[in-house]
């Protein structure tokens, strides 16, 4: 019988890629998504969906007694840096006190093993680059604060109750489905790719560049896209890992060890589109570090993975949902 997966958040950017991808894998995955700002077109017809809050303990408990899931793979959270910044409270209750009735439930319904959609923006500005895992946990916003605490929040539930979880601490998430049937739709869009695509399109005037005088080659911030699809792997074989009897619970970094400035993505944007991209150089965005990007020897060691696809499939199979959004 196929591995049941309880998915939360599955009908959100990175969650229904991962849907998708245990269909492909012969998984049987179980979606909960509130939908406040994920899309139900996300998710195939032929998966299971419930449309229940993490806030509402009594439905998730309801969902979990219904599908009787064997692991978890929790992805639903907020996850504006700037929002969380103007409203803590949000982020507390829809992130930490959402994700401890997950975790509540989880144990109360004897599951075992726990995959938890973390971030990279947990180190702060981290003194080493490329950054391991053993780079000290120093979050500079309310939203990278909320993922630390429910990655405590697992270890102690882990120490009592045995529930086994890998951390996946995600750099920038990026491109979309190779076919082109899901990919990235955020309202409002905050990140680069989608946006530098968007003014490709026409529907942006212009890029801004937050900041050409940063310590980097071009004086753009730095950061390593890994692609959704390579994310989606790494959740499957984290899966798989926590299967084996040896294995244990870990923090693990998923970036692809690589780098491109902000120039550099416009550039290269510019030759896959065959589109001219405007930009214009204005001030900082508060809170960027100058170069982010992974030590991924962790992941490639215990989870036997390693990321495929390079910037160029990132940014066409972006500009291929881009250019014809389903939703
Ligand atoms: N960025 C930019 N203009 C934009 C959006 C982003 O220059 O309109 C820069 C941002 O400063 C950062 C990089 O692009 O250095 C990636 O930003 P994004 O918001 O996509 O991801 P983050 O690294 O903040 O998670």
């Amino acid at each position: 019988t196929k591995v049941k997966v309880l998915v939360t958040g599955g009908a959100g950017y990175i969650g229904s890629h991962f849907v998708k991808y245990l269909v492909k894998n012969n998984f049987s995955p179980v979606v909960l998504d509130s939908l406040v700002r994920g899309h139900r077109e996300a998710v195939g017809d032929s998966v299971p969906f419930e449309n229940a809050d993490l806030l509402d303990y009594d439905s998730l408990e309801k969902v979990i007694y219904k599908h009787k899931p064997e692991a978890i793979v929790h992805f639903a959270a907020f996850a504006y840096v700037g929002e969380s910044v103007e409203n803590p409270e949000l982020y507390y209750t829809n992130n930490v006190v959402g994700s401890f009735n997950l975790i509540k439930a989880a144990v109360k319904n004897n599951i075992k093993k726990f995959v938890f959609s973390s971030t990279c923006s947990i180190y702060g500005n981290p003194l080493n680059v490329p950054i391991s895992e053993s780079e000290p946990a120093k979050p500079i916003n309310p939203y990278a604060n909320t993922k630390l605490v429910i990655e405590m929040m697992l270890k102690d539930f882990e120490y009592k109750y045995g529930l086994k979880h890998v951390c996946l601490r995600y750099f920038n998430a990026a491109g979309a489905d190779p076919e082109g049937e899901i990919g990235e739709s955020h309202s409002p869009e905050t990140h680069l790719i989608p946006i530098v695509l968007e003014a490709a399109l026409g529907k942006r005037e212009k890029v801004f560049v937050f900041g050409n005088d940063y310590d980097t080659q071009d004086g753009t911030c730095i950061r390593d896209y890994i692609h959704v699809v390579d994310l989606a792997d790494a959740h499957l074989k984290a899966l798989l890992y926590l299967d084996k009897e040896n294995s244990t619970s870990e923090i693990i970094n998923l970036g692809t060890g690589a780098g491109n400035s902000v120039l550099e993505i416009i550039k290269r944007a510019e030759e896959i589109t065959g589109k001219k991209i405007n930009y214009e150089i204005t001030g900082r965005r508060p809170g960027d570090p100058a170069v982010l990007v992974a030590d991924n020897k962790k992941a490639r060691k215990l989870l036997d993975w390693k990321p495929e696809l390079k910037i160029e499939e990132i940014l066409s199979t972006a500009w291929k949902w881009h250019s014809n959004p389903r939703y």
